[in-house]
């Protein structure tokens, strides 16, 4: 394991804590993200319709979900009468057992797979490589996270938490290139060697789905490497892992996604390849895998269900003040951030009841989410849940308790705030102490020698 696993029993602040240890790292993530997030900006206002595109997006988004059985019933038929072979999974398990099986029907144990967060949220790689098969990640940033034995930390930049100089190391003892070199262009060089090879002699390509399209029964991949193309091309069978949510109606609404996708993603105009898979060629073998694996559950629950409109942009993250100075292995999740801290409780509640505190509730998310999803209003609303069913941290738990309790007596209050600026007075150490994390890098304010209503009720008439 390397230096940048986490343990899947911490709780997030424990491992930002950890991520926070490396100060270097955590300053250059930051900076790194923010800088996207300002491509981004750039990008969004070079369109002067950008406004109504997140508005129609969102609109179609709404659609999809209102109408999602009649959707995938049509979706289902096109795509069988192209000649695909469809599967349906409830969970992860079937999932990944129904992705065994086509491997195994096909004799085959070695494959490639392009960027599916499917995939990571099912741990197809982990469930094959259990069985004995030899799965190769060929997006460049997950190949990295790949040989280095981690999971990706951000949905579209696995590897944004590694610096170049150790991905530098890390391809001189797996791909053998000269120590200390960390140039960029040349270590992508060696991965292309590297991932050719792979290419060539893999006769199972699994990739990911961003768009489906129910008029067609058509899936739609894009990527910015070719590498899904790569795969798809020169392999005998072709297996397109998606959630349930991917579809949009029809071919003409793809332009409208599209448009928003990547300039949200990384500010480019458009993804570098958008390849389109319809029906298998003479020969070859083209499987769609739909997966539920809670989404329907999602759906039934009305302050979430606008979460399963996400396109998985990233933009959430990479503008979330908690997320890049945490580190996306801290949220424990396939999918991390923001979204992901909506999405993972839905899974399994007790176990990721901490994320939906992970957030400032600033709305920064929400203002750049491309479908317009009411991303910290909806962790706000997990908050109150979490309360509802006992798992909020105990902590705040009872001290929110308190304050409400203490709110709703303002004599009583106003004594607590006068006692309170006392004794920030006359005895600080009994607030700011190593005891408190709050203080730990923050200097402790002078207390007000009044409260705001004493103030006003001495200078109201003036
Ligand atoms: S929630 Fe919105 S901003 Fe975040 S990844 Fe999904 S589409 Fe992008």
């Amino acid at each position: 394991m390397s230096v940048h696993s986490t343990s899947q029993q911490q709780p997030h602040a424990s491992l930002a804590q950890q991520f926070n240890d490396d100060e270097d790292r955590v300053n250059w993530h930051d900076e790194t993200l923010w800088w996207i997030r300002q491509k981004r900006d750039k990008a969004a206002w070079s369109v002067p319709e950008w406004e109504w595109l997140r508005q129609t997006a969102s609109d179609i988004k709404a659609h999809v979900l209102s109408n999602m059985h009649d959707l995938l019933t049509q979706f289902e038929a096109q795509a069988l009468a192209n000649g695909a072979i469809l599967h349906w999974a409830a969970d992860a398990a079937e999932h990944n057992a129904i992705v065994h099986r086509i491997l195994q029907e096909n004799k085959v144990q070695q494959i490639v797979k392009s960027k599916s967060m499917l995939t990571e949220e099912c741990g197809l790689n982990e469930y094959l490589h259990e069985h004995g098969i030899d799965v190769v990640d060929t997006d460049l940033g997950e190949r990295i996270v790949q040989l280095a034995g981690e999971t990706p930390s951000h949905i579209v930049l696995p590897c944004i938490h590694w610096k170049k100089e150790e991905i530098g190391e890390l391809f001189h003892q797996h791909l053998h290139t000269p120590k200390g070199n960390a140039d960029p262009q040349y270590l992508t060089g060696a991965a292309r060697i590297h991932l050719r090879e792979k290419f060539l002699t893999r006769k199972v390509a699994i990739t990911g789905v961003n768009f489906a399209i129910a008029e067609t029964g058509e899936v739609v991949v894009c990527t910015n490497e070719g590498n899904a193309d790569m795969g798809t091309h020169l392999a005998d069978v072709h297996i397109a892992c998606m959630g349930i949510e991917k579809l949009i109606p029809q071919r003409q609404h793809l332009g409208v996604f599209t448009r928003l996708l990547a300039r949200s993603a990384t500010g480019q105009p458009i993804t570098t390849y958008t390849s389109h898979f319809r029906k298998p060629a003479p020969g070859r073998q083209l499987h769609i895998v739909l997966v539920d694996n809670g989404r329907s559950r999602q759906l039934g629950r009305d302050a979430f269900r606008n979460s399963l409109k996400c396109i998985r942009c990233g933009a959430c993250m990479n503008t979330c003040p908690v997320y890049r100075r945490s580190g996306g292995h801290s949220y424990k999740y396939a999918i991390s951030g923001p979204i992901g801290s909506i999405l993972a409780p839905n899974l399994d509640m007790r176990k990721h009841a901490d994320l939906p505190f992970a957030s400032t509730l600033c709305g920064s998310c929400t203002n750049v989410c491309p479908v317009k999803i009411d991303i910290h209003e909806q962790l706000y609303q997990w908050r109150q849940e979490l309360y509802k069913e006992g798992l909020a941290p105990k902590g705040k738990a009872v001290s929110m308790k308190m304050a409400g309790w203490l709110l709703g007596k303002p004599a009583l209050y106003r004594f607590a705030g006068k006692a309170a600026r006392t004794v920030l007075r006359l005895a600080p150490f009994m607030v700011k102490n190593s005891l408190n994390p709050w203080y730990k890098q923050r200097e402790m304010p002078a207390p007000p020698k009044q409260s705001f209503s004493e103030w006003y009720a001495k200078n109201k008439k003036a």
